[in-house]
């Protein structure tokens, strides 16, 4: 019994460095379906944003043009603050979007 206690204690650690070694290197993509991404209209894609409930979203918007993005030039996603801990899509929108000065 202590034994098998044990070894899920070790592959719980384990998976836990597994875990933070990934969000280190690459946080894990917002999906568009949690509350928070949906509550800001979020969409993978930009293209797909909801251009009748966002009317002020225009062409050219998308989180790599935003000045909250916080991913490297070039990569397919990055940190946004809006979203701890995981990663948006360089293409994708939110209703937050703001202009990067
Ligand atoms: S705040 Fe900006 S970077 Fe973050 S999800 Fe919205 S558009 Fe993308």
């Amino acid at each position: 019994m202590s034994n098998r206690r044990e070894f899920i204690v070790q592959v719980g650690l384990a998976g836990g460095a597994l875990a933070s070694s990934q969000v280190m290197a690459q946080g894990a993509l917002v999906a568009e379906t949690e509350p928070a991404a949906a509550g800001l209209g979020y969409k993978a894609d930009a293209a797909k944003a909801d251009k009748a409930k966002f009317p002020k979203f225009a062409a050219g918007q998308q989180c790599s043009t935003c000045a909250l993005y916080q991913g490297k030039a070039g990569a397919a996603s990055g940190p946004c603050p809006l979203f701890a801990g995981k990663e948006v899509t360089a293409k994708g929108w939110c209703s937050a979007w703001a202009k990067k000065a």
